[in-house]
């Protein structure tokens, strides 16, 4: 048995594929039958022609026309002779090796399509890489792992999956993710719940321990993985799965009901997302908002630009508008760190999380803020939008970032252009020198949001994904609580609302804790949603005080987190 962090609740029994991301070795050779390397890479095409065209029937099936365009695109780069005419050119001129030739075109044809000022142009470039990069994995005899066209369900195992591949994949065909590295906190963990599909993170290797085709059995929630396992183990898990999903089923009950404790205490539970598509996952699981889009995924996903102003509009408005008026706190651009973007350079450095990143980065280019300022002010007339400053660390930041938004919506007065005016603007809590002095910032912002992941990690001083010091990564660390407990103290003595969008806001041995300090607001991966009304519902508003105040007297966490299972029986 393997044991790693179990990052998304579920219970998987099913066929292994490996994914490898491995890098392309390509060598230049001599080659005497040049007609024989001419041979191979047509027929490399033909296979990657037939492979697209597949998986974009499929893409176009299940997903619908709009997704399926990207495939579109691949196959027309690979109707276009200039590309394949020009390597076979140069293998009979050079008499050299397919894979080197088309290699050596595909380089020629990026950087022409690159260094092109028309951004439609610009994007072709990505779309050559690719194509060109699975023509020649068919000539290296490079195992393709096509997650779009998957036909059959397996257990994806690999050593961390990329925003494009959880993107692109065909999620019916998933039935979990393992991975070797990564926390419960790491964007795969934080994706698989997301998805709601089950997964274990942070198993060291087991790239190298599984085999395609070995049956492999998991339980999300505890860690535990066991490959080729015998027949009662087998039937153990298969009872496993049905109890979970019998579970999940009675959950459905608690939607559409109130989040209010017995006492009449009232929450609100709001769902974190990362792109407007996870908008369907929040809606099936009754969210009350959305408590924290990361907008970076939007820039991530490009290739080689920015995002531009219209598209960040369309992707927030989406967003808005599918929530139907509940209120959608959308966070500006929180990059670098471990989130670096293909287009933008960042200089390499000793502590990236310590450095040029986020708010930081934003007041430093302004004129990447003001773009998403102008998106977010824009689509704001399409429902409740609440605005949230992600990495503020001092009362300075919080002043400067309002004030691009002043001179934002300045810009749009004069432009006459509209938007609401009930926009909340916020920042997140999750920096020390910010918890310590919540009152003053309370003054300045309409609410906080903790974010447990970083505060974390910056009150300890462990890196949220160094798996060596991970036991020191601890949510029940009395400083941390401390801290939590002193922002929502301070924000509500201004009048102010605090919610939570961090991992611990849906961990089921915080929420009692949580209560009990007198959070309004905890949003958490959608899956997590209706758990914690369930548990929310069952129990006083006044218990959940007085355990958190047991709780705040304990040194260690390894007491505190005891003391909530006994108490609550976990
Ligand atoms: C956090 O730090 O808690 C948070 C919600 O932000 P992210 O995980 O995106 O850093
Ligand atoms: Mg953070």
């Amino acid at each position: 048995m393997y044991k790693g962090t179990g990052a998304s609740p579920g219970i998987a029994l099913g066929k292994a594929l490996v994914v490898e991301h491995n890098e392309l070795i390509i060598e230049r050779k001599n080659i005497e039958n040049v007609e024989e390397e001419v041979t191979l890479l047509q027929k490399a095409v033909e296979v990657s022609r037939e492979e697209l065209t597949r998986v974009k029937e499929k893409a176009c099936q299940e997903l619908g026309e709009h997704e399926a365009e990207i495939f579109e695109a691949h196959l027309l780069v690979l109707a276009d002779p200039e590309l394949i005419d020009s390597a076979i050119a140069k293998i009979r001129d050079e008499k050299i090796n397919a894979a080197f030739a088309l290699n050596e075109i595909k380089e020629m044809f990026v950087t022409m399509f690159e260094s092109m000022d028309n951004e439609y142009m610009r994007e072709r470039a990505a779309d050559i890489k690719d194509v060109t990069n699975r023509v020649l994995r068919h000539i290296l005899g490079v195992k393709v792992v096509d997650l779009a066209g998957l036909d059959e369900e397996v257990v994806l195992i690999a050593h961390d999956l990329t925003p494009s591949d959880t993107a692109t994949m065909n999620k019916k065909m998933v039935l979990g993710f393992l991975t070797d590295i990564g926390g419960r906190t790491s964007h795969t963990a934080i994706m698989a719940r997301t998805l709601e599909i089950a997964a274990v993170v942070g198993l060291t290797d087991i790239t190298s321990k599984v085999k395609d085709g070995d049956f492999i059995v998991f339980n999300g929630d505890t860690g535990e993985v066991i490959v080729n396992p015998d027949e009662e183990t087998k039937v153990k898990y298969q009872e496993l799965k049905t109890k979970f999903e019998e579970e999940r089923k009675a959950l459905e009950l608690l939607k559409g009901k109130a989040s209010i404790t017995l006492d009449g205490r009232h929450v609100e539970l709001a769902g974190n997302i990362g792109s407007p598509n996870d908008v369907e996952g929040l809606i099936k699981n009754d969210a009350e908002g959305v408590g924290l889009y990361r907008t970076e995924f939007l820039y991530m996903d490009k290739e080689d630009d920015f995002p531009s102003e219209e598209e960040q509009y369309e992707a927030y408005k989406a967003v808005l508008e599918g929530m139907n008026g509940k209120p959608i706190v959308i966070r500006t651009l929180d990059i670098g760190g471990d989130k670096e973007l293909p287009y933008f350079q960042m200089d390499h450095e000793m502590n990236p999380f310590l450095g040029y990143r986020a708010i930081r980065l934003c007041l430093d280019r302004t004129d990447i803020f003001k773009t998403q300022l102008r998106a977010l002010y824009r689509a704001s007339v399409h429902g409740k939008l609440r605005i949230m400053f992600p990495m503020i660390s001092s009362l300075e930041e919080l002043l400067a970032a309002k004030e691009v938004i002043k001179e934002v919506l300045a810009e749009m007065d004069a432009e006459g252009i509209p938007y609401a005016n009930d926009v909340e603007v916020g920042m997140m809590i999750e920096i020390p020198s910010s918890a310590i002095i919540t009152d003053i910032l309370a003054k300045h912002v309409d609410f906080f949001s903790i974010g447990t992941n970083d505060l974390i990690q910056y009150t300890c001083a462990v890196d949220r994904m160094n798996q060596k010091i991970s036991h020191l990564y601890n949510q029940f660390n009395p400083a941390v609580l401390r801290l939590i407990k002193m922002t929502i103290d301070n924000a509500h003595k201004e009048g102010k609302w605090v919610g939570m969008c961090g991992e611990s806001a849906g961990d089921k041995r915080m929420i009692p804790i949580l209560l009990g300090f007198g959070l309004d607001e905890f949003s958490m991966s959608p899956i997590s949603i209706l758990p914690a009304r369930k548990f929310i519902t069952s129990v006083n508003h006044e218990d959940m005080k007085k355990f958190a105040d047991e709780v705040l007297t304990m040194g260690t966490a390894e007491e505190i987190k005891n003391h909530v299972d006994k108490t609550f029986n976990m």
